[in-house]
């Protein structure tokens, strides 16, 4: 097992490390930037180093900086966490060769994922279920381009191959506009992630976004921690995930893991990684995978009982991974709420100093959150502050118990989004299970003030 990990990311997700690490008996050198020198980890770190000035290029991108980090301190690994450099290849290569392990899958893996355009076909050749659409990267004749779209059908969306985050697709309901909109989103792909690559795919109307959790190690052993249904969202943002998925059937789940972990062995993939589905009519759809550890693992740590940080470390360091399929079971349900620092009408940021910080408690109340009283969240970074996931016997106990913790936290010097999870989780077609991607948007669109 390693003796000290170097954590290259900041926030709630830093301290979910930092924990993993000291219940391992590993110890965790933090990195912050200069706008995070008051962040709980570091205060509570025995080793930390500040990696350069609050914009991220400048620091949690800052990859000599990170490295160099790691040599100073003699870390023998690196987790990346998620965001950031966690799905960047050649920052998994360059820890590697600087002779550090990188705390997740091999750079090839990472870059045969992180092509949206290469992971369909990886996917489509390990016999897992696509969206129909374009075969890899759309030509640049709009004759082809129109009969592509034809075939498949509209709508159609077109996708960047390098996208993330949200960012780079876009909606065509008629020929009339398909290529217009396909050199649009190519100019914008080329501006934003440095590839103007992109593909097309049929556009689902009314789909849930199902994802399945995996595990694998060195020795090409691979399981499923079952799904998450994270169907609540706003702008192609999640901010509430849940496990089980409501109303879907078990042996369909069973399926698709099972598809899933017969992929990671077909790539020799290791570490944890997820494979988002769209879900509709009874189909599942791959769309992407995530090579990392996601915000929303906790439900799945709620449900199985598996740390899932804890075992990303353990595979890294060669360990084979403790568990096999048959002994990975699900127990009850868990919902998570993402805390934002933002307006929880305009969804305007609302970055400052939190001048009181409650956090609920209670059984089956989680929260993962690095805030505390006087702390300054800095407007540089993301505005998740926090998580607050609940566990109960069913869907009903989770909900109700979610309710009960929303109702005891409390925040005040910055707005937050809790008033809005207050709503929802009252909401009868939320409560009753099963929205799909487009609720919520549609539920703020008529949302009372
Ligand atoms: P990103 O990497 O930017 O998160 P994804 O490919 O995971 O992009 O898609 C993000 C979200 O966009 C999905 O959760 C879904 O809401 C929507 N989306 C993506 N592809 C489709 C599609 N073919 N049909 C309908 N919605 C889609």
């Amino acid at each position: 097992m390693f003796k000290k990990i170097l954590v290259a990311n900041r926030g709630e997700i830093a301290l979910r490390i930092q924990r993993a690490c000291q219940e391992l008996g590993i110890k965790a050198v933090m990195v912050y930037s200069e706008a995070d020198r008051e962040a709980k980890y570091v205060k509570l770190a025995e080793e930390a180093v500040c990696i350069g000035p609050a914009p991220s290029a400048l620091s949690y991108l800052n990859m000599p900086a990170i490295i160099s980090a790691a040599e100073v301190t003699d870390a023998e690994a690196i987790h990346p966490g998620y965001g950031f450099l966690s799905e960047n290849a050649d920052f998994a290569e360059r820890v590697e060769k600087s002779g550090f392990q990188f705390i997740g899958p091999t750079p090839e893996s990472i870059r045969i994922m992180g092509d949206k355009v290469s992971a369909k076909q990886a996917m489509i050749k390990a016999g897992v279920p696509c969206v129909p659409g374009s075969e890899g990267e759309l030509p640049g004749d709009p004759v082809q381009i129109r009969r592509i779209a034809r075939t498949v059908g509209y709508p159609v969306i077109i996708k960047a191959a390098g996208g993330g985050g949200g960012r780079g697709m876009r909606v065509v309901h008629t020929e009339a506009a398909l290529v217009n909109a396909v050199a649009t989103t190519k100019a914008e792909a080329q501006a934003a992630f440095g590839n103007p690559a992109v593909y097309l795919e049929k556009f689902l109307q009314n789909p849930r976004h199902i994802e399945i959790q995996i595990l694998a190690d060195k020795f090409k052993n691979a399981v499923y921690l079952g799904e998450r249904d994270c169907s609540m969202q706003r702008r192609h943002q999640k901010i509430i995930e849940e496990a089980p998925a409501p109303g879907i059937a078990r042996k369909l789940i069973e399926r698709v893991g099972e598809r899933c972990v017969a992929a990671c062995k077909k790539i020799a993939y290791r570490g944890a990684g997820t494979f988002e589905f769209l879900y509709q009519d009874g189909e599942f759809y791959f769309i992407e995978m995530n090579t990392r550890v996601q915000v929303e693992h906790p439900v799945t740590e709620m449900t199985t009982g598996i740390d899932i940080v804890r075992t990303q470390i353990m595979v890294a360091a060669g360990e084979k991974l403790p568990f096999t399929q048959r002994q990975i079971a699900m127990r009850g349900h868990a919902i998570e709420c993402r805390v934002n620092a933002e307006d929880p009408y305009s969804f305007v940021p609302s970055p400052g100093r939190i001048s009181l910080w409650h956090a609920p408690g209670g059984p089956g109340v989680r929260v993962d959150s690095h805030i505390y009283s006087n702390y300054f969240v800095p407007p540089n970074y993301d505005s998740m502050v926090g998580k607050i996931i609940c566990h109960g016997d069913t869907r009903e106990q989770a909900l109700a118990r979610m309710r009960t913790a929303l109702g005891e936290t409390v925040v005040e010097g910055i707005k937050t989004n809790i008033p809005l999870h207050r709503e929802l989780m009252v909401d009868a077609k939320f409560t009753a299970g099963g929205t799909n991607i487009h609720y919520l948007e549609a539920w703020l669109a008529q949302r009372p003030r």
